[in-house]
């Protein structure tokens, strides 16, 4: 049997190779932790195929460009190069049409692969940013972004979060002030954006009409496809220093007065929040599976160190106090496994089966996002003190592991107002804020 010979023409990115089955994950092996028994045929192949481009960057890559900070150009041409941006585009913009369940393994496969949140990060937005705008852009506004995003000419970055109002989103203050021609002057400033110093494109939420102006906060926001042209006036950015996943920059963005056209504009001016809501739920699905990749990379790595690490004269593994919380933590990281393939099932579903409520959808992604963040901290964190003292040294790559996993339970939405979210919505307790 050719194991991929069912798949449509158009369906995935050129270049997959077709497998035979004794070639299932073949590459690297922190891989094979993670069982895969339920996942389709085409998110395995999903998986075998990014694998693959994976195995070209491996840690000692990555471990460099954590110290360096450069751009990790090559791997996302690589990715854009085998048409991988496009994972959960449409067909007729040039993407392959697949889900978010498939953008998520793929998310996930790059995060465990050694790559961790930077290899993520750098293609994240073209994933999840470009949601909205596939649904709610217009024929030309497509016909111009959408090709160049996949083939991975433009990168794209996703402007939300700002100084003053953080997780309060329907406060932001950046402000888009219509001109007589139609087009819009945008002023204020952004923080944490991920890309921005190599993004050709924003994704920018800003506001239409003032707060005190409309009848509710989520209304006149708006929701803006730009450039970002640095080299016109009124347009500043900041590298942040950080953390972790420190070769994809994060930058303060300062605009002032800066000129965007009229058909910068995604969908209709004043729904701007509403239009962001698809894209949200997508991207805790991401978050989640890049959780999950980072956990079972940690603890892969984990495992291998306690079988071959001895000390009193047997391997460090034997012990409970090493073998237990290791293997507790696999437990945790497969529940949280089955949580987030269910919230990107439900949300692919969602879009054909109006019976499936955009709450419940709300509710599975980010109660998936919240338990692989929390999973794939535990498993980290235990990953780090497994390794005793070499889990603090760079070459054994925990350490990296442990400083970026603390990225999916602060973003995009932190812990505290996921459980806001499940209280209100879920235990309809009352509001806490
Ligand atoms: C590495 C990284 C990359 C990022 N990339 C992007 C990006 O590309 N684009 C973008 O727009 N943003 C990005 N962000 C921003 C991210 O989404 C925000 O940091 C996140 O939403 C939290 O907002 P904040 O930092 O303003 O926290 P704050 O809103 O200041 O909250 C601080 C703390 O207070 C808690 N808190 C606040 N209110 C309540 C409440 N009512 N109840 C309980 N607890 C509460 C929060 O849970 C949190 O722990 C990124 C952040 C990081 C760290």
């Amino acid at each position: 049997m050719r194991r991929f010979s069912f798949l449509p023409a158009r369906g995935l990115p050129r270049l997959i190779p077709r497998a035979t089955p004794s070639a299932r994950f073949s590459t690297a092996a922190p891989r094979q932790l993670m069982a895969t028994a339920g996942f389709t045929e085409t998110q395995l192949t999903v998986r075998e195929g990014v694998s693959q481009i994976c195995a070209r960057f491996p840690n000692s890559y990555w471990r460099e460009l954590d110290q360096q900070e450069p751009d990790p150009a090559d791997f996302h041409a690589a990715l854009a190069r085998d048409g991988w941006l496009g994972i959960a585009l449409p067909e007729s913009l040039g993407g392959s049409g697949l889900g978010i369940a498939e953008a998520t393994i793929m998310m996930q496969t790059i995060a465990e692969s050694g790559a961790g949140m930077a290899g993520a990060q750098s293609i994240h937005a073209n994933v999840y940013a470009t949601q909205p705008l596939a649904r709610f852009g217009s024929p030309a506004q497509l016909r111009s972004t959408i090709p160049h995003i996949i083939s991975g000419k433009w990168r794209v970055c996703f402007g939300v979060t700002e100084p003053n109002s953080g997780l309060d989103t329907l406060r932001l203050a950046t402000a888009a002030v219509k001109q007589p021609d139609g087009s819009y002057r945008v002023s204020g400033q952004k923080i944490w954006i991920t890309c921005a110093q190599v993004a050709a494109k924003m994704i920018l939420l800003a506001r239409t009409t003032p707060l005190e102006e409309v009848q509710k906060p989520s209304e006149g926001l708006s929701l803006f496809c730009i450039d970002l042209d640095r080299s016109r006036p009124g347009l500043e950015m900041r590298r942040i220093k950080k953390m972790g996943g420190r070769a994809v920059d994060a930058n303060e963005v300062f605009f002032d007065n800066y000129s965007i056209p009229a058909e910068s504009l995604v969908g209709t001016e004043g729904q701007g929040f509403k239009i962001i809501l698809h894209g949200m739920n997508a991207e805790r699905c991401l978050l989640a599976g890049e959780a999950l990749g980072l956990g079972y990379a940690a603890l892969g790595k984990a495992a291998a160190y306690a079988r071959e690490r001895t000390v009193f004269q047997r391997p460090i593994g034997q012990n409970q106090g090493i073998a237990h919380p290791l293997a507790d933590a696999y437990m945790r990281l497969e529940a949280a496994k089955l949580a987030t393939y269910h919230a990107a099932r439900l949300y692919d579903q969602s879009r054909t089966d109006p019976a499936i409520r955009q709450d419940e959808v709300g509710v599975a992604c980010n109660s998936a996002k919240y338990l692989a963040a929390e999973a794939a901290f535990q498993a980290c964190e235990r990953a780090v003190l497994t390794h005793g003292g070499m889990g603090y040294a760079l070459e054994y790559d925990v350490e990296r592991y442990f400083r970026e996993c603390l990225v999916p339970r602060i973003a995009p939405v932190s812990r505290e107002m996921i459980l806001n979210y499940i209280s209100e919505r879920v235990l309809h307790l009352p509001r806490s804020y």
